[in-house]
């Protein structure tokens, strides 16, 4: 087992008022006034209510079932179904993670919408899913880079709640971490607190690869991920 763990300053990571208008449904750089400044105000105030934490650990007991779409690791069977089954097949080793933004953003967008400024609210929500994703992408390309020097490979990430895969399995997913890892809880419904964090796997192995994200199999219409997981950007999928 090998458990990493990272922390990041705000401004290390890649969220700009370009990749927020983006998430937004707006070409970067042609999104209406007042939207630009509003989402430069958020920028602004969002460095100061970050707590950017993150981390994975290695497993080498791993096993996919493929005709019944079932990942096992160390015995702990995950119903994973047939997308990311395919995508991690060829594994050898797979690495658990979550990452987290700090409850402090999460709290900011909630505060605007109660205070009913409900586009700067969204607009602090939306960067706060940015700084979470951005972090978990420098956290998977130093993973990466940390297996490239033994001759290994890894796939795209894979999480609870999309792809098929249950939210419901959050909680096997987080018996594999330290408690209160990172400072992210579950809620009996397998929410996570901070509500700005994410988890999931990443397949690690000789004859696997980031190959991007197969959407145009899946029905989730609504998916957070789908336009922005087919948008070539230098370090996602
Ligand atoms: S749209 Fe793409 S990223 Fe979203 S759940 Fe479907 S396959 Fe996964």
């Amino acid at each position: 087992m090998e458990l990493q763990e990272y922390n990041y300053r705000f401004d290390e990571l890649e969220v700009s008022t370009d990749i927020i208008e983006k998430f937004m449904g707006y070409e970067p750089g042609n999104s209406p006034e007042p939207i630009p400044q509003m989402i430069d105000e958020v920028l602004t105030i969002a460095q100061d209510y970050c707590d950017i934490k993150g981390g994975y650990v290695i497993q080498n007991d791993v096993d996919i079932n493929r005709e019944d779409k079932i990942l096992q690791i160390n015995g702990t069977a995950f119903d994973i179904k047939k997308i990311i089954t395919n995508q991690l097949r060829k594994m050898d080793d797979i690495a658990l993670f979550v990452c987290t933004a700090g409850a402090g953003i999460g709290n900011y967008s909630k505060e605007l919408m109660h205070d009913g400024d409900f586009i700067k609210g969204y607009i602090a929500d939306v960067v706060g899913s940015e700084i979470v994703e951005s972090a978990m992408d420098k956290i998977q390309n130093d993973l990466e880079q940390h297996l490239e020097t033994k001759g290994l490979h890894i796939t795209d990430r894979y999480s609870p709640g999309y792809c098929g895969w249950s939210v419901g399995e959050q909680h096997k997913l987080f018996s594999f971490f330290p408690d209160n890892f990172c400072g992210i809880t579950l809620t009996p419904s397998s929410l996570m607190q901070p509500i700005k964090s994410v988890s999931g796997v990443i397949g690690i192995g000789l004859d696997v690869r980031r190959k991007g994200y197969v959407c145009n199999m899946c029905d989730m219409v609504n998916c957070i991920y789908r336009e922005k997981r087919h948008t070539k950007r230098a370090d996602r999928c």
